[in-house]
């Protein structure tokens, strides 16, 4: 059997291939490359995905999550409160608009953070907290502190729900990306801002636009971070099928379940009660993690790591002074998850064959 990759976007490139040349060639031959009917249009269809009323697009997932804190009124003298294990994005974020990035443990099954780290760890001076819905799963947001802003790191949860709820509609606002690999993908950068509150959509409206309210009429500081035209078209093609390949993705999540299950060594993802995960990554735990994952990838087999280095242990963030051992679950996570290939097109043969040489390096 020929190699099978961590995601296969040729695959998912061919569904819609006809209606993105033809969105393409319109956009071409108005030669409007910014903003544009396409753009407001991919918004109201997101926003309804998300059962929120409001979605701004911007240029990537990075500034989705810095430019919702900036319309929080995130600053210099705030802290927000963010999950050691994530994508180094989330932190990114909180330290590029100015405030303190103070990190909070993961739960040691499904690695989304750790409610109690994040109560003991709220304070005053805590501005924001951003929960991580990691690897496609809601994290458990109605349990986090009261009474302080919460921003959705949703980039790997678009379609996730928890208890009924989309993701983009748990916390006050949140923040998502559709780098190409992410369950709802462009071919190049984009992300989007959703919320159901009308001003903070407005302050981000400003903020991606030169903190522009009219052409030439500058009223704050702002960005240039604006979602291309060209990614709206592939992105509300998309969106059309996102329903179905999320349920796709769920099938071979179970598919891989069941395999699994009678392959002792092999920690299966855990998902919490309520939560309907759209399974962006399908991440098991195993012993001896760094030899597994060689003999995976020497056998062809594209599995990955997310995300091997916690945020505290990266050079970037070394200045905020945590040793190691300040995150022992984060870190042994690290340690030991693995993501297997996991993507809508995936077929029962290829989920097998993964499952036959996981078992013999194990
Ligand atoms: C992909 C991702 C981001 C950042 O998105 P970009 O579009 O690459 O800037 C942020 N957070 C998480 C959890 C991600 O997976």
């Amino acid at each position: 059997m020929p190699g099978i990759p961590l995601v296969d976007l040729a695959a998912q490139h061919d569904q819609v291939a006809d209606e993105v040349a033809a969105g393409w060639a319109e956009v071409l031959k108005a030669t409007a490359f910014v903003g544009g009917p396409q753009v407001a249009a991919f918004e109201a269809e997101f926003a309804e995905f998300c059962g929120v009323g409001h979605c701004v697009g911007v240029a990537n997932g990075t500034d989705a999550l810095e430019l919702a804190l900036r319309a929080l009124g995130v600053g210099p003298r705030d802290e927000c409160v963010l999950p050691a294990n994530t994508f180094i994005a989330t932190a990114e974020a909180v330290a590029r608009a100015g405030a303190r990035v103070v990190l909070a443990d993961c739960d040691a099954e499904t690695g989304l953070i750790d409610v109690d780290a994040v109560h003991a760890v709220t304070g005053p001076r805590t501005r924001a907290i951003v929960p991580v819905h990691l690897y496609g799963q809601t994290a458990p947001v109605e349990a986090l502190p009261a009474g302080v802003p919460i921003l959705e790191d949703a980039a790997q949860a678009q379609g996730a729900r928890r208890d009924g709820v989309a993701a983009g509609g748990l916390g006050t606002i949140a923040a998502t990306s559709f780098y190409p690999g992410k369950n709802l993908g462009a071919y190049g950068d984009a992300g989007a801002v959703v919320t159901r509150n009308r001003e903070l959509a407005g302050k981000v409206r400003l903020l991606r636009e030169h903190g522009s309210p009219r052409k030439y009429e500058h009223t704050e500081l702002g960005f240039n971070s604006r979602l291309d035209t060209l990614q709206a078209v592939v992105l509300s093609a998309k969106l059309r099928r996102l329903a179905d390949w999320n349920a796709a993705r769920r099938v071979a999540a179970a598919r891989y379940d069941a395999l699994l299950s009678g392959l002792p060594g092999v920690r299966r993802p855990v998902v919490l009660p309520g939560n309907e995960p759209v399974w962006h990554l399908y991440v098991v735990r195993v012993d001896e993690r760094d030899r597994v994952l060689e003999q995976l990838r020497a056998e062809g087999i594209g599995a990955g790591i997310h995300y091997p280095t916690p945020v505290h242990l990266t050079g970037a963030f070394a200045h905020l002074g945590y040793p190691r051992g300040a995150f022992p679950l984060a870190e042994k996570m690290a340690d030991e998850i693995l993501s297997l290939p996991l993507f809508p097109e995936i077929t029962a043969a290829q989920q097998e064959r993964v499952v036959d040489v996981l078992a013999e390096a194990i």
